[in-house]
């Protein structure tokens, strides 16, 4: 199986170094060019010209983007390249709707598709070890296991093509929480005048300690905010799953106060921060 990435940003050239080490990808396209270049230099793969020509080389295609509409704009530019040999695996975070839409897309060509989005954050995919949640027929995940097994600790199959974004927008609405919880007690820490690297290391070790405060803990304090998982992306997913939430009659406090609070950093110019950037507006004046 040869593999192709569409997609070189925080979590997508990470995946690729990882698909490269365990051999199976043989090319790149990124939009903004240098940026394939200089991965497929690094990597000695094909620096396509655009995203049918790296269908072309390849079986497997993984998407890594932003938003739902880039997702559908990439599976609509690979189509020519596309035939029934070919598994696309869109590991971008977006809506059950958006992957069944671009499943539909790619039921011309006669390629499947699976959603695949993943949790573990920049760290997670540098190491391999991403919990995956993936949507759609599960002899196909089979036969791509192997791959995934090159980015992934953990894959889960949920069910069929948006059962992956079903469970991810579930994480995307504790990940809120979590960001709440830990900048809120943080900012208490600090106020009190506590040493936050004793803090953050006791805390991590018992029952509230979790997978953010080990990682973004002792960082927001020092008022660090270097992405990690942007601000304005996460908005991005929140917004997904309030409009999923209503639709099925679930309360959505948590998500609604998190989506105001990130406006208001976006529109201080935060969106390109990591999630933890919450902490400016929870820390001691
Ligand atoms: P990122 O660093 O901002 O990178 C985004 C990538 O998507 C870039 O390569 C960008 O190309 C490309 N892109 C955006 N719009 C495009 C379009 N219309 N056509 C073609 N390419 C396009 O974002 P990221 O953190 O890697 O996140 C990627 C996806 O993974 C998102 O859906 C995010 O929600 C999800 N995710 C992120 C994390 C995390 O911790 N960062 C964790 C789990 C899941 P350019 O280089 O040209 O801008």
């Amino acid at each position: 199986m040869k593999a192709g990435i569409i997609g070189l940003g925080a979590m997508g050239a990470p995946m690729a170094r990882n698909l490269a080490r365990t051999g199976y990808l043989s090319g790149v396209w990124n939009r903004t060019y240098s940026r394939a270049e200089a991965a497929a230099r690094e990597l000695s793969v094909t620096c396509a010209h655009d995203p049918a020509e790296l269908a072309r080389l390849v079986d497997i295609m993984f998407v890594c983007v932003s938003a739902d509409t880039d997702v559908l704009e990439v599976m609509q530019a690979m189509q020519p390249g596309l035939n029934s040999d070919h598994v696309v695996i869109d590991v971008s975070t977006v809506s059950s709707d958006t992957a069944r839409r671009a499943a539909r897309m790619l039921a011309h060509s006669g390629a499947a598709f699976l959603d695949a989005p993943v949790s573990g954050g920049v760290e997670g995919a540098r190491k391999g070890t991403l919990a995956m949640m993936v949507g759609g027929d599960e002899t196909v995940l089979n036969r791509v296991r192997p791959l995934l097994e090159a980015i992934t600790g953990r894959i889960v199959h949920m069910g069929e093509v948006g059962a992956g974004q079903g469970a991810k927008a579930v994480n995307q609405v504790m990940a809120a929480g979590i960001n709440q919880a830990v900048t809120e007690a943080l900012a208490f820490g600090q106020a009190q005048g506590l040493d936050m690297k004793k803090l953050v290391d006791v805390i991590s070790g018992g029952a509230a300690g979790n997978w953010f405060l080990e990682h973004r803990g002792l960082t927001m304090t020092q008022g660090l905010f270097a992405p990690g998982f942007k601000l304005a992306l996460h908005h991005k997913d929140l917004k997904i799953c309030r409009q999923m939430m209503i639709g099925l009659g679930v309360h959505a406090e948590l998500v609604d106060k998190t989506l105001k609070e990130y406006a208001d950093l976006m529109e201080q110019g935060c969106g390109d921060e990591d999630i933890s950037a919450l902490y400016r507006l929870k820390k001691p004046q």
